[in-house]
């Protein structure tokens, strides 16, 4: 008899967690059940295609209906899984038309992912406010600004908030982020960094409020303005980006257990409490490899790669996950920014005594055309001199870079080790002493 495996969610996590299920089992009988009509687009891509940097929401799709003939997998679209019976090893579903099925399995995959948090503001029912999660959303966005909006307001100043605010703008409409936090990316950067980014956004035309609330969505059935602090600001268009949280209730119904983030606990083999279920992507805690506490970053690479090692492990292989450190990056207008492992702030309140330095370099020799500025702030850990975070903000290769520091502090890379990395240059590419050396040095320099 085929193995049975059913995945609940077809995006990040789902669809990698079925591709390696398949490359495990060849044999495997794989169902992937979405509620969603689209299935397998990136979500990441949505603030792009408003902005017009990408022509059509449809090209966002990663995964067409071919990848799924061609890897044997049985996809159910628009169908909600209602219930999971561990006993029976089955899951109920309904179709949108109302139709019940029980399906059986062997190894369960939730990829439920995360949903838009919306606060309990004021007014936030009326016409005109959104969020930025699925595909339907942004077309909504985008068909508001077709229509004719001309203010906008953006609720939130974390990645989703900014890029989203950025495509607004780019569209030209006039328009606020306001974030109740001192500063912008409050889970990326250091308020000192975080500093650059907001003067940078301001000079680019964005109104930024930080440090101050939101009283009220304003309009009779649709959004005219909103009001902060007791100001009234004209917005025609109001997307809330204050986070998201984990989709757990189908798992929590089945008695799955949650961790401390709200997310479905899990080991390394991404397998929850209960015996051949498993959990990835948004929906799924994870370890961070720095504090060695329960995380849930909810960003995309964490769910594919939570999703390989679901599926290997649900079609019969065996794969460690071996933890999170957060690392991410975004573009904002053309500064690229980016954050792996803990910043200062977040570092001093986990109680680690840190060293941080701070260097401002040039993406390419002084002297050749184009070069870029580029900003390198490492934090370490005083005791062990290990490496423990990195922020980056600059015009070129800052992922590159995220992506060299967090192999680092994988690897528990010291600061030693790193002042003396045998690094490349080219005139046109980079400076001849790269600039994570310099802010190496630096580091280096204090603990002397
Ligand atoms: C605007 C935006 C920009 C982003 N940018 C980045 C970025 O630049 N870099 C990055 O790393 N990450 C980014 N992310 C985050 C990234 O998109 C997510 O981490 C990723 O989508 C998570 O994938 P997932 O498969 O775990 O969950 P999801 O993408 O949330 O998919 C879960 C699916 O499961 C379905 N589902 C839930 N419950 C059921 C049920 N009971 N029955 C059937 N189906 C169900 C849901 O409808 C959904 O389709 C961004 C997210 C957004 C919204």
């Amino acid at each position: 008899m085929p193995r049975k495996i059913v995945i609940v969610g077809a995006h990040a996590a789902g669809v990698d967690a079925a591709s390696a299920a398949r490359k495990t089992d060849r044999s495997a009988e794989i169902t992937l059940i979405s509620k969603e009509k689209h299935v397998g687009y990136s979500r990441c891509g949505l603030p792009f295609v408003i902005g017009g940097h990408i022509a059509n929401f449809n090209d966002l799709i990663v995964f067409p209906q071919s990848f799924y003939q061609m890897m044997k997998l049985n996809l159910k679209t628009e169908t909600t899984v209602t219930s999971i019976n561990p006993a029976n090893k089955t899951v109920e579903v309904a179709t949108k038309a109302g139709a019940t099925e029980t399906i059986p399995y062997d190894s369960l995959i939730l990829t439920t992912g995360a949903y838009s948090f919306i606060p309990p503001i004021k007014g936030k029912e009326k016409q005109g406010v959104y969020s930025l999660r699925t595909l339907e959303d942004g077309q909504q966005i985008d068909k508001a600004i077709r229509d004719g909006a001309k203010n906008a307001a953006v609720i939130g100043a974390g990645l989703i908030g900014l890029e989203t605010a950025i495509a607004l703008k780019e569209r030209g409409l006039n328009t606020t982020v306001v974030e109740l936090l001192p500063q912008v990316l409050p889970v990326m950067l250091d308020k000192e960094m975080a500093k650059i980014v907001h003067a940078m956004l301001t000079e680019k035309g964005l109104k930024i409020l930080i440090g101050k609330g939101l009283d009220e969505i304003l309009g009779t059935d649709k959004v005219t303005s909103i009001s902060v602090a007791g100001e009234q600001i004209p917005a025609d268009i109001v997307v809330v980006a204050t986070g998201v949280r984990a989709s757990t209730g189908l798992a929590t119904k089945a008695g799955i257990t949650t961790g401390e983030t709200h997310a479905i606990k899990t080991n390394a083999r991404m397998k929850t409490n209960i015996e051949d279920i498993y959990a990835a992507g948004d929906c799924a805690e994870s370890i961070n490899i720095v504090t060695k506490k329960p995380a849930c970053p909810q960003l995309g690479t964490v769910a594919v790669r939570h999703g390989k090692v679901a599926g290997i492990n649900a079609a019969g292989g065996y794969a460690l996950f071996t933890g999170v450190l957060g690392s991410a990056v975004t573009q904002l207008f053309d500064t690229q920014i980016g954050v792996t492992g803990l910043t200062e702030f977040f570092a001093k309140r986990e109680g680690i005594n840190t060293v941080t330095g701070t260097i401002t370099s040039k993406t390419r020799a002084d002297y050749y055309p184009g070069a870029k500025p580029i900003k390198v702030k490492i934090v370490v850990e005083k005791e062990s001199q290990r490496i423990i975070g990195a922020q980056i903000i600059g015009g070129e290769e800052a992922t590159q870079r995220i992506n060299a520091l967090s192999f680092g502090i994988q690897k528990q890379m010291t600061i030693r080790e790193l002042a003396k990395a045998d690094t490349a240059y080219a005139p046109p590419l980079c400076e001849t002493w790269e600039p994570m050396v310099l802010a190496a040095e630096m580091v280096l320099m204090k603990l002397r």
